[in-house]
């Protein structure tokens, strides 16, 4: 199997980069920002509960998150791979997967951390808002808590990973092309 994780503050581009990734190289998705809105769009108890959070833009706690991580996975046994984007989010979280990835006899390959700074980032979200129908991204005061949450408890993962020889950066801004032929260079160095 082939695990990535596609990492970065909120606007840096994961979910544009992930979809071409994806493409490349036949791996499943897994979003958990995507799994939680279509959790709140059905309704559902924990869709319901999570967008408390999402609409302050404070992150979902952490078992809620990794039991719809293992249960999606759970649900793709015959994935080659899975590219895991806005997961994990905190060190509990990547805790949990190292476990839930060995229990499938695999581990994570390559962390992907796209790089945009701050000023960048609002303008991106602000854009995204104003055609996605997001209520998390329309918001200034919920932006920047958005980012507080990134740099307080997703950023030390950074480290985390860096430790496993795993963490791998690239410039997030300029032409989308571009930038996934660079993170395609990087994957290819741990393809054989
Ligand atoms: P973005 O990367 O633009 O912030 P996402 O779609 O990844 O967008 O996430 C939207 C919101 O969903 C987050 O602000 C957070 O509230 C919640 N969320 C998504 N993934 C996680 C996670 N792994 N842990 C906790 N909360 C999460």
């Amino acid at each position: 199997m082939l695990n990535l994780i596609i990492f970065g503050p909120p606007g840096a581009g994961k979910g544009t980069q992930s979809e071409k990734i994806i493409a490349q190289y036949q791996l499943e998705h897994i979003s958990t920002g995507d799994l939680l809105r279509a959790e709140r769009n059905a309704g559902t108890e924990l869709g319901n509960k999570a967008n408390e959070y999402i609409s302050r833009g404070e992150l979902v706690p952490d078992e809620v998150v990794i039991g719809m991580v293992r249960n999606f996975m759970l649900s793709k046994t015959s994935a080659k791979g899975f590219i895991f984007d806005g997961f994990p989010r905190t060190i509990p979280q990547a805790e949990a997967l190292d476990i839930m990835l060995l229990e499938f006899n695999t581990s994570i390959a390559i962390v992907l951390g796209l790089e945009v700074e701050e000023d960048e980032l609002v303008k991106r979200l602000m854009l995204r808002g104003q055609t996605s129908g997001r209520v998390d991204d329309q918001d200034e005061s919920t932006v920047r808590n958005r980012f507080r949450e990134y740099q307080n408890k997703t950023l030390p993962l950074q480290d985390f990973y860096a430790k496993q020889g795993k963490y791998n950066s690239v410039k997030g801004i300029g032409k989308v092309d571009e930038i996934f032929s660079n993170l395609c260079s990087l994957i290819n160095t741990i393809k054989q």
